[in-house]
């Protein structure tokens, strides 16, 4: 089996969500100061909804299931990656766009992975931390009632509140950022996803790593 990475790297200093904490990482042991017998690691600091991670109803909804609530299921399951690289920043995907590029394909089920080309803009830029391309509301509706299973971006956040919580109501669950490579684009559909969040008790999100699996 192959396996496709989805993840973007979480670094000191990496770019974030504007709102969040930075993200923080030292070195806290090292054997450069320590010496050859000695050990290395890092501390790290950063919100839990950092670098590729899951939402789980409780980021929005008061009293939402936390991200193990659910069995490891719900974050695996056949995808369809939307390429909508080229919408302008701050674009909105609408329902009729999703509706016209994803055809009669079924969606029940299904993940949805938005490709928008900013996954390849993580910068600490204007444009990626303020004027990335959103999912509309009406778009988060459309997903519920086409009974999709997850939506993924490739970027720190899916839409707005109205948006996260019409998703997480469902739940529809959520990934952000991902980073999709030239080869995701190449391969026959559905794809075999999957989002394993780490093991956080009671965590309203979870670092993650986004994988394609092929057979
Ligand atoms: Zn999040």
């Amino acid at each position: 089996m192959k396996i496709i990475d989805l993840s973007q790297p979480l670094f000191d200093g990496c770019p974030n969500c504007p709102v969040h904490p930075p993200v923080k990482i030292d070195i806290v042991a090292s054997h450069a100061a320590d010496g050859p017998e000695g050990w290395h690691m890092e501390h790290l600091s950063f919100a839990s909804h950092t670098g590729s991670h899951v939402d789980a109803p409780l980021h929005k909804l008061k009293g939402g299931a936390p991200i193990d609530a659910f069995p490891l299921e719900a974050w695996t399951g056949p995808a369809r990656i939307i390429d909508l690289r080229g919408i302008a920043p701050k674009g909105q995907m609408t329902a009729d766009l999703l509706a016209a590029k994803l055809g009669d394909t079924p969606i029940a089920g299904h993940w949805i992975l938005l490709a928008t080309g900013f996954g390849d803009k993580r910068e600490k830029t204007q444009q990626w931390l303020h004027d990335a391309p959103a999912l509309a509301l009406d778009a988060a509706r459309w997903l519920v009632e086409h009974n999709a299973k997850g939506v993924g971006i490739d970027h720190w956040s899916i839409g707005d509140a109205a948006c996260h919580a019409t998703l997480l109501a469902r739940p529809v669950l959520i990934v952000e950022e991902l980073h999709f490579p030239e080869e995701a684009f190449r391969l026959h559909q559905p794809v075999d996803f999957m989002a394993l969040p780490i093991n956080l008790r009671a965590h309203s999100g979870a670092p993650c790593r986004p994988v394609l699996l092929i057979p």
